[in-house]
């Protein structure tokens, strides 16, 4: 069994508390430590009972609360050296740091966790898979483009927690001034609902039960929008009883059972 839920997700901040019957942990932890103690009390969690924090990358919207979180509730940190040079001066002096390398899987608490590369304008970024023998899922929230590797790592799982940052049109029409509208479309930015839903068409396959829409933009999207794009890219998935939501940033998100 593994459980997920989604505690916030968007570019102001961004955690998924994941569960397994031995041990709760954060993927990534982007909002202040008290909002996340807030988030985790909504869902029931005790913040003493994690046993880790992964870290994808470093950008502020996924480290916020990483630090004091783990100085507070005595909780490890996993993350990779080039992350954790970049952060280090937002991380502050953590509990326990546990390196990671990229591309190679590593086990701790009933969870087999593989770290991949992931396209994305920062140190070493990485996407997860994850299982615990049985249930299996992916996560891969801050990507520019899908590469073969991230389509083969995210394929053949139960769950997939993938970005759909933008409607290409809300983007290019939007507030952004030009330089970072050009960011987000580049090939180190974010998924746009188009490159997000077919991605996921890519890799749909029977075992596929949940797909979890994240890191949607406040500015540059709509949570009707990027469900509407992948829908109609999985309408096979969803004639099976698939099931497609969205995380947000206001509020803990329903929990998925694997
Ligand atoms: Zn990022
Ligand atoms: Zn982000």
């Amino acid at each position: 069994m593994i459980k997920i839920t989604p505690l916030a997700s968007g570019s102001s901040g961004n955690s998924f508390l994941v569960r397994n019957r031995d041990a709760s942990i954060l993927i990534d932890a982007g909002l202040s430590g008290k909002q996340i103690i807030e988030r985790l009390d909504g869902a029931g969690i005790d913040p003493c009972s994690l046993r880790a924090i992964l870290v994808s990358h470093a950008h502020m919207d996924h480290v916020k609360g990483v630090g004091v979180l783990s100085r507070k509730f005595k909780i490890p940190v996993f993350i990779n050296d080039k992350t954790f040079g970049v952060a280090e001066k937002t991380l502050g002096k953590l509990h326990r740091r546990e390196s990671f390398s990229t591309g190679r899987a590593f086990e701790f608490a009933g969870f087999k966790v593989h770290p991949f590369s992931v396209p994305h304008d920062c140190a070493d970024p990485v996407g997860f898979r994850i299982s615990n023998g049985t249930a299996k899922f992916g996560i891969a929230t801050d990507l520019g483009i899908a590469t073969g590797l991230v389509r083969n790592l995210l394929t053949g799982l139960n769950a997939v927690i993938l970005e759909s940052n933008h409607d290409p049109l809300m983007l290019r029409d939007g507030p952004y001034p030009w330089e970072l509208k050009q960011r987000v479309r580049s090939r180190l930015g974010h998924l746009s609902n188009e490159q997000s839903a077919e991605l996921l068409e890519s890799i749909v396959s029977d075992e596929l039960r949940v797909v979890i829409l994240a890191h949607m933009s406040e500015t540059n999207n709509t949570e009707r929008l990027a469900e509407q794009r992948a829908r109609e890219s999985l309408q096979a998935f969803l004639a099976q009883n698939g099931t497609i939501f969205c995380a947000t940033q206001g509020k803990v998100g329903p929990t998925v059972e694997l």
